[in-house]
């Protein structure tokens, strides 16, 4: 496995599981082997692919309870080298179990990958928003975050938050974990908005923004409506329209991704 990466920010709609799916799509276009993992109880990455996410009697809960193996739950998408680890509703319950089970609890994802190490070049986590059990399992067992920030009023109210929970994970139980960047997303270049938080984020955090690596521009996700229809039809948009404005923003994301070899 040649990197596990979070995307995360427990604050909603931010454009988390948009990410999570178009990057895991873009990688595997790319042909690397991803596995993307639904860590969310309300499954939009699942269906984003066209699983239902009732079909399934066995998800990610009854791996992170330890009742089935991340091998025995995996699904193959449509799209060639991604895979899925498929979330329902059922994945509420991991609150109780985490509370139940005390030591090593944050590190029930880390030991379900292991099993899976060989078989991956990136595993992608979709993680709720919330900072509870599976965004901190999720923190724990990746190499690096993702952090999409919504270009809206209010994108960097709770991110102190989320940044501190990073912090401690790093002290605690995964020293090593690496912001990997902050992704601008549902960017408008006409909206004024839109560049104040653009701004902010590069006055903030420039270095740790996104660039193309030729012409040294920050990447953004645009406002795309390609994006939010690509999901109704089970399909990344990379599949449903390969040539929009956000699916040409997610396969410059995953080259970048490629490029910045982990380590
Ligand atoms: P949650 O916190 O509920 O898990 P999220 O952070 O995963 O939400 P998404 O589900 O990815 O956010 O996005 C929220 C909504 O915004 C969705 O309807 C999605 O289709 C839409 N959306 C995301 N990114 C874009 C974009 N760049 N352009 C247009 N619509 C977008
Ligand atoms: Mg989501």
């Amino acid at each position: 496995m040649r990197e596990v990466i979070a995307i995360a920010n427990q604050k909603g709609g931010v454009g988390k599981t948009t990410t999570a799916v178009n990057l895991a799509a873009s990688l595997a276009k790319e042909d690397r082997r991803v596995l993307l993992i639904d860590a969310d109880p309300q499954a939009n990455a699942t269906t984003s692919l066209g699983f239902s996410r009732n079909e399934y009697e066995f998800n990610i809960f009854h791996v992170m309870i330890g009742a089935k193996k991340l091998s025995q739950i995996i699904l193959k998408s449509e799209v060639e080298n991604l895979y899925l680890a498929p979330s329902n509703i059922g994945l509420v319950g991991i609150e109780k179990e985490y509370y139940k089970k005390g030591e090593k609890r944050e590190l029930m994802l880390k030991e379900a990958l292991k099993e899976t190490e060989e078989e991956y070049d990136y595993v992608i986590i979709d993680s709720p928003p919330t900072l509870g059990p599976m965004t901190i399992n999720a923190l724990s067992a990746a190499h690096s975050v993702i952090i999409p920030i919504q270009c809206e009023f209010f994108a960097l109210e709770g991110l102190a938050q989320l940044l501190n929970t990073i912090r401690l994970i790093r002290k605690t139980i995964n020293p090593s974990l690496k912001i990997k960047g902050f992704l601008p997303t549902m960017f408008s270049r006409q909206n004024n908005l839109s560049k104040q938080v653009l701004a902010d984020l590069t006055h903030h955090f420039n270095d740790q923004l996104f660039k193309d690596k030729e012409t040294q521009a920050y990447i953004v996700i645009p406002r795309n409506v390609k994006l939010a229809e690509s999901p109704s039809f089970g399909k990344p948009v990379i599949e449903y329209d390969k040539n929009s404005t956000s699916s040409l923003a997610y396969q410059t994301l995953a080259k970048i991704i490629l490029d910045s070899a982990y380590g």
